[in-house]
C-alpha cells in the first residue's frame, strides 16, 4: 500500500520562538509546505506588521486564518451553552485556572483543524510548533524543532534580532507577547500595557465592562486601573507597594468604591 505524502505545516504564532523556528528550519532546508498564522483580532498591531515583514523576508506565503466570529463576539455576545452560565451572554473571560479557554480553541486550534481537514485524506499532516528547549513540550503529537535543536527562549529572541526582526520593541517591554487583552498575563505585563499602550488598555477596560465575569480572578479591569493608580501615588510618597500596609489600604479603597 502506498504511503500518503507528507504535508509539513508550520504553526506560526508570530512570537520569537515560532519565528526563530521557521527561520531556522528554512535555513536548514527543512520542508515547510504550509505556514499558518491565526490572527485572533487582538494581536498587537506591531505583530501584524511583523508577519508582513517575515513573509517578505522568507519570500513564501504565510496563510492568515481568522475566525468568522471574532473575540468580542465570543466574549460577550455568544449564547453560552454551559448550564452553569446559561443566563449569561458570551463565554466571558477565559478563567485564570485555564478552563473556559474558548479563545484558543475558537480563534486558533479549531481554525487550524478545519483548514487542515482538506489535506487529511490525501496527506499525512505533520505540525511543527515553536517551543524552546527550556520550555515543556506541551502537546505530544507535534514536532518541536527548536526543542530538538536545543535552542532556548533567550537564544531564539537573539537569533530573530540578529536577522533584523525586533517586533518594534515589543519584547523590550513584555516578556511574553500574546493577545494584548489576554487575562493570563501577569500584573507586571498589564502595568506595561497600561503605560505603553494606553489606548489598548482603555479598550480592555471597555471590554471588561461588557462581560459577566472579572477580567482576572481577583480584579476587574477597573480595579486594576485603581490599583495601578494607587501604586503610583504610593510610590510617589515612598510607600512599598508590596507591603501589608499597601494591601490594607488598597482593600479599603476597593470597599469604598463598591
Ligand atoms: S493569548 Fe490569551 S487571550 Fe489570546 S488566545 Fe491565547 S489564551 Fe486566549
Amino acid at each position: 500500500m502506498n504511503e500518503k505524502p507528507i504535508k509539513n505545516v508550520i504553526s506560526l504564532s508570530g512570537g520569537k520562538d515560532s519565528t526563530a523556528m521557521l527561520l531556522m528550519m528554512l535555513e536548514k532546508n527543512m520542508p515547510a509546505d504550509l505556514i499558518l498564522f491565526c490572527d485572533t483580532g487582538k494581536e498587537f498591531p506591531a505583530m501584524i506588521r511583523h508577519i508582513d515583514k517575515l513573509e517578505k523576508y522568507i519570500e513564501r506565503p504565510i496563510i492568515r486564518l481568522r475566525a468568522e466570529k471574532e473575540y468580542d463576539y465570543y466574549l460577550y455576545q455568544h449564547k453560552a451553552k454551559s448550564k452553569k452560565h446559561s443566563n449569561d451572554i458570551g463565554y466571558g473571560w477565559p478563567f485564570s485556572n485555564g478552563t473556559n479557554r474558548w479563545c484558543t480553541s475558537k480563534l486558533k486550534t479549531d481554525l487550524i483543524s478545519k483548514y487542515l481537514r482538506k489535506f487529511s485524506s490525501n496527506y499525512t499532516v505533520k505540525q511543527y510548533v515553536g517551543i524552546a528547549a527550556d520550555e515543556e513540550k506541551r502537546i505530544k503529537d507535534k514536532i518541536y524543532p527548536l526543542y530538538d535543536f536545543g535552542v532556548t527562549e533567550k537564544e531564539a529572541l537573539q537569533y530573530c534580532y540578529n536577522k533584523g526582526f525586533d517586533w518594534e520593541g515589543l519584547y523590550e517591554i513584555f516578556d511574553r507577547v500574546s493577545c494584548w487583552c489576554c487575562p493570563f498575563q501577569s500584573l507586571k505585563n498589564l502595568r506595561k500595557l497600561r503605560k505603553h499602550f494606553p489606548e489598548l488598555w482603555n479598550e480592555l477596560r471597555i471590554m471588561d465592562k461588557k462581560t459577566w465575569n472579572k477580567f482576572k480572578a481577583n480584579y476587574t479591569a477597573e480595579q486594576l486601573e485603581m490599583r495601578f493608580e494607587f501604586e503610583e501615588a504610593c510610590e510617589n510618597i515612598g510607600m512599598n507597594i508590596k507591603s501589608r500596609k499597601f494591601f490594607n489600604e488598597l482593600r479599603i479603597l476597593f470597599e469604598q468604591t463598591k
